[in-house]
This record gives C-alpha cells, structure tokens and sequence, in this order.
C-alpha cells in the first residue's frame, strides 16, 4: 500500500490534471461505466461535526474506493480546516488496499474543478465578470480554476462574514485581477458567472437578483436542509448537475423539488452535455446553473491522479497491513 500524504498530493496534482480527471469521470458516470454508490452523511452531535462516507466505482478508470470524512465548523479556530477527510483505494481485482492518500487538499482541488468543468461547458463563451459568494477555504480554490476557463476582467465578492473577504481579495490580486466587494444585488446584476460556496441553510441570491445569461455553480450545497439560492432560480434556469439522485436528495435543487418547481426530469448530468448526448447552453440569455453536489467518484479521480503520480515520480511511503 501506498501512502500518499496532503504535501505529495499537492505538489503532484495540478488544478489541470484535476479538471482532466473529473470531467472524464463525470462523462463515464453519463455513459454508465461509473457508478457512486449511496452516500452516508449524518450528524454526530459532536462537535457539531457532519460525517460520512463517499464511494464508488469507475470500470473504464479502474477506481474504486472511499471517501471518509466532512466537515467540523470548530476547525478552523483551532488552525485547522473545516473539512477533514482521507481517501481509500482498492485493488479492483483483488480488493486489496492500494493508497491511502489525504483528502483534504483533493476535495478542495475536485470540487473546484467541478465548478471549473461547469463554466467550461455552460457559461456564455463572453463572460467577462465573476462573482464570488462564500470567502472561506474552498473559495479560492473555486477561484484559482474559474479564472482559467473564461476571460474574466473582474472579481466581485460577497460573503456573510465580510471580514474573511480579504483572503480572497489577495488571491486575486495575485491572478491580476481588480476585486470589489458588494452586496448580493449589486453581484447579481454584474456577474456573468456566479459560484456560490458557503455553509448557508437559507437562500442568499434570489431570483430577481440574476441577470439573463448568467451560469451560477452552486457548490456548497451537499447536505439535506442546506441551501444557497432561491428556489424560484432553479425554476428560471436550465438546470445541471454531477449526480441526478444526489441534486434532488442532498443539493441545491432538494428545496425546488421538495416545493414542486421543478421535477426531477427537469436536471441534466453535466456528462450527458460533456459527451454531446444531451444540450447544455443554447441562448445567450438562458440562465443556466450547475448544482455541484460533490460525489465520490470525483474524490476517486483524483485521488489515481495522485496515486500514479506518486507511483511514477518515487513519492510517498509504501507499508504493508
Ligand atoms: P469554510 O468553513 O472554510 O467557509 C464557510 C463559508 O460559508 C464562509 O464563506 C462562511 O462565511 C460561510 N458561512 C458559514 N456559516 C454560514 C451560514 N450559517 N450561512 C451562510 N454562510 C455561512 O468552508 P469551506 O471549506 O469553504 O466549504 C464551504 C461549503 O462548501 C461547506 O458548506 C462545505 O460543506 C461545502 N463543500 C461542498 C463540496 C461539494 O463538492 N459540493 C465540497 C467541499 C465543500
């Protein structure tokens, strides 16, 4: 077994190699030859912690494993992240554990290419403003891989704790890109391209607020009761996500299927789009969202990226159970 520590993954897994694997992996999942299996996610009542575990299998990829771990708010006063979370891989010939590898710098890698792989295939090829809500640890990842998918000229932020905006603020200063911080309206009718990743459990843009044209990547949505937009946009807009089953359960689209705006029929998996098989944008002024529920065979993607990597390059430890 190889054991690949946060620093290894780091510096072997690139944001690029990162869009490559998930894009591939959400194509596989469109054609059937991926498969996540049920997500188990539950409250501790401890440390007001939310746990479970992520997994599935890729046949064409030849990945199979499990993601174990979530989210402890507490975190972060302690000098930690909030998100905690480590990756098994198995043989899938043999089940025998392959890599051990640390989850918390390739959640934050995937889950911003997921978004990335959103603007890539959504958004209008024009997009010239990005909005930013949410300014904690993910949010500059999210940022670091939009940049790279359109020609953004400017950055607008909103976060409910205002006083973490400067973090973000530096990273685009360090992307050369002039960065304002507004209130949600003012992003609203600004933003080309919305990504929305914060811990909210209420609507924070509504639907007024969204110009025509507009892609929003909701991706801080992946438990039941959470929420960050208006359900009334998911009604107005043509609605994509990683995972069907996993967008009406634990997503962003779980409140306007639950209130009966939209169906189920309604949403489109992005692979469907990635493989020509189903349309994604086909006006200018068709709004357009990505409901980015995070699902294990992103974690898995990424995590072979590292494995391989770390395989070719000499990297890690090996040890035997
Ligand atoms: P973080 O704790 O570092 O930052 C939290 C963000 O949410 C900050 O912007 C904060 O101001 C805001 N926030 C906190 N409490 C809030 C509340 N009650 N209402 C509204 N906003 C609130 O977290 P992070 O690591 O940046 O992750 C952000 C969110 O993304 C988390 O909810 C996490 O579960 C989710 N997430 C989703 C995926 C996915 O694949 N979809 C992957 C990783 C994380």
């Amino acid at each position: 077994m190889l054991i690949i520590p946060e620093d290894v993954c780091a510096q072997v897994v690139t944001p690029e190699a990162a869009f490559t694997a998930v894009e591939g992996v959400f194509a596989a999942m469109a054609r059937g030859d991926a498969r996540n299996f049920p997500v188990v996610r539950e409250a501790l009542g401890h440390a007001d912690a939310l746990y479970g575990f992520k997994s599935g299998f890729d046949k064409v990829g030849m990945a199979l494993g499990v993601k174990s771990g979530g989210f402890w708010p507490g975190n972060m006063a302690r000098g930690l992240t909030n998100h905690q979370s480590t990756i098994f891989l198995f043989d899938p010939d043999t089940g025998q554990l392959q890599a051990l590898v640390g989850g918390n710098y390739l959640t934050a890698i995937r889950t911003a290419a997921a978004s990335s792989v959103s603007i890539a295939h959504l958004a209008r090829p024009d997009a010239k403003v990005l909005g930013m809500v949410g300014a904690g640890h993910q949010s500059t990842f999210q940022l670091r891989a939009a940049v790279k998918q359109r020609a953004f000229e400017k950055v607008l932020a909103w976060n409910p704790h205002p006083e973490m905006l400067p973090k973000l603020a530096a990273v685009a200063a360090e992307l050369g890109l002039p960065f304002e911080a507004v209130d949600r309206e003012a992003l609203g009718a600004a933003a080309d391209v919305i990504i929305t990743i914060t811990s909210a459990f209420e609507p924070l843009m509504m639907r007024d607020w969204i110009k025509p044209g507009t892609h929003v990547a909701c991706m801080g949505t992946d438990t039941k009761g959470k929420q960050e937009v208006d359900a009334n946009l998911l009604a107005a807009a043509s609605v994509f996500t990683d995972e069907v089953a996993q967008s009406i359960s634990i997503g962003e689209a779980q409140h306007a299927i639950a209130t009966g705006l939209i169906r189920e029929g309604d949403i489109t998996p992005i692979g469907a789009v990635i493989n020509g098989t189903q349309k994604g944008r086909t006006n200018a002024d068709q709004i357009t969202v990505f409901d980015g529920t995070g699902v294990g065979l992103q974690d898995l993607a990424v995590a072979h990226v590292a494995m391989r990597a770390a395989q070719e390059r000499g990297l890690g430890s090996r040890a035997t159970l």
